[in-house]
């Protein structure tokens, strides 16, 4: 009897231990992914996400007809669709990567439940992580809520398995039931409309090739000096993997044994970044365990945090409109590429939080609509780390200076003058900090200071203070 081979957040064929476990035997396999906003709610995919996902839907799609099983899409409730095309097909069993999404994991239950009434299984295989959370506990049997411990306790379980191979050929169902054209589908571009997301074509190439690739263009170059090039953003210092492991079009497995390969006469040299691999990890496993993650704050003293909601602030922000150059300069790149460098995504983000008091709620949506990478773990548990809410330790008093931190990471203001470009003829010193430089270097530079380029939205160390207070003002830690 045939089986389903749900694809969800593993978009890929090799690795793939729900697809392997599908075609065991050489039984018919009838792979699907099932488009459901609905069980989503507001974490279903956001506008940038959507662009991603519609290119590696067709990349998927080449790539598992090639192997002689077309992928059928559909849309809707998965707890009906998925049963619905089990019973049509006769399929044994539906196999698919776990998922650590409260929503994912309560969807996956109905799931089960519906082709259980029909005697039916949902197997769930690992697929998205190294390790499954259950697994990873303290000495004391609990969870942990630190990254250090956390990272050591996985590393000490050891090597990750080495990866599987993606299945040669796959046997198709003789009468394969009709799915949706992957342009009916509510993704982007929509065809006819006005594309937004045109330059990331330009930087991306979604879908398992452009991944093989990315991870290609890391292991030749940048990994070696990833200890100091991850954190200067003018450069390619870092994988530009992100996006493709969100939507698991490589896996953490094959991304680690790939690095620890490249560089094997000096794995020192590879532990800062499987570090970054296990904060992805680590923020999965804090989403399983604290499901409420997404939305409020995990210290409970901060769920009082006085932030004052103000929408043209939030505003000047998300459009890089703040007068701190590499705070615009991070927004912008955004909204261009659908990504932005680590570095300053937490300048970015600590600004909006600290300086403009904004919720960190309201810069991790915006985040969720605009990066490619946007994935409910990572950005939950970097927003709360930001905001100094989360259980890991991120002093909150500590407050980023932007323009030091500009300074600091983009010293000849490389990163600046591209995405800020009205400040591109500003001389280094003063690049980070325009508000400060004379008149006529301004006018030399052509720079008009609150009408081409804005004023800063608040003095920093009037911002620091404040921020500083509003910590004050909380209850104490319980
Ligand atoms: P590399 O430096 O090459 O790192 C390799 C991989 O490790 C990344 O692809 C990513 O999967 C993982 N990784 C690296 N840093 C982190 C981190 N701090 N936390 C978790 N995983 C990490 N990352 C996301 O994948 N999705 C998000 O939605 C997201 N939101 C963020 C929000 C804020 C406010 C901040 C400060 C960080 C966020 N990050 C998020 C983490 C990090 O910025 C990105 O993973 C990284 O910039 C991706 O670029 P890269 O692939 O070149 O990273």
């Amino acid at each position: 009897r045939p089986a389903l081979a749900w694809f969800r957040q593993d978009l890929r064929l090799a690795d793939n231990p729900a697809l392997r476990a599908a075609a065991e035997g050489g039984r018919p396999v009838l792979p699907v992914f099932v488009l459901d906003d609905a069980a989503a709610g507001p974490w279903a995919a956001g506008g940038a996400a959507r662009w991603w996902l519609k290119s590696s839907l067709a990349a998927l799609g080449r790539d598992l007809a090639a192997r002689g099983a077309p992928l059928l899409l559909a849309r809707g409730r998965a707890e009906i669709v998925i049963p619905a095309l089990a019973e049509a097909t006769g399929a044994a069993e539906v196999l698919a990567g776990r998922l650590y999404e409260p929503w994912a994991r309560e969807r996956d239950r109905r799931v089960a439940e519906a082709l259980g009434a029909a005697g039916r299984d949902l197997r769930l295989l690992t697929s998205t992580l190294l390790r499954e959370p259950e697994t990873v506990r303290s000495g004391t049997g609990r969870p942990y809520a630190v990254y250090s411990p956390f990272a050591k306790s996985v590393i000490g379980m050891g090597e990750p398995e080495a990866p599987l191979p993606a299945p040669d050929r796959l046997r198709p169902l003789a009468t394969p039931p009709p799915g949706e054209a992957l342009d009916s589908l509510p993704l982007y571009p929509v065809p006819g409309e006005p594309d937004w997301a045109r330059d990331f074509g330009t930087l991306w190439q979604p879908g398992e090739d452009g991944a093989t690739a990315r991870l290609g263009r890391f292991l030749a170059g940048p990994v070696t000096g990833y200890a100091n090039g991850r954190n200067d953003p003018g450069t390619e210092g870092t994988s530009g993997l992100s996006p493709h492991l969100r939507w698991g079009e490589i896996s953490p497995r094959q991304v680690w044994h790939a690095v620890r390969g490249a560089l094997p006469k000096d794995p020192e040299l590879a532990k800062p970044f499987l570090g970054e691999i296990l904060w992805r990890e680590f923020s999965y496993h804090l989403l399983f365990h604290r499901p409420e993650m997404p939305d409020r704050a995990l210290r409970d003293r901060f769920a009082a945090f006085p932030f004052q909601p103000d929408a043209a602030l939030l505003q000047a922000w998300q459009r890089g409109r703040t007068g701190y150059p590499i705070v615009d300069a991070g927004m912008r790149q955004l909204w261009r590429f659908g990504w932005m460098h680590n570095r300053v995504r937490m300048i970015a983000a600590s600004f909006l939080v600290k300086h403009l008091l904004q919720p960190w709620q309201a810069g991790s949506a915006w985040f969720w609509d605009t990066l490619v990478d946007a994935d409910l773990a990572s950005n939950s548990a970097s927003w709360q780390w930001i905001a100094g809410s989360g259980t890991d330790a991120a002093p909150y008093f500590r407050v980023f200076n932007p323009v030091l931190q500009g300074e600091k990471f983009d010293p000849e203001g490389r990163y600046v003058r591209r995405f800020v470009p009205e400040l591109a003829r500003l001389p280094d010193r003063w690049i980070h900090r325009p508000w400060e430089a004379p008149a006529a270097v301004l006018a030399g530079a052509g720079v008009a200071l609150g009408r081409g380029y804005p004023r800063p939205a608040i003095d920093h160390a009037a911002g620091r203070d404040r921020a500083l207070a509003a910590l004050r003002g909380l209850p104490r830690a319980a």
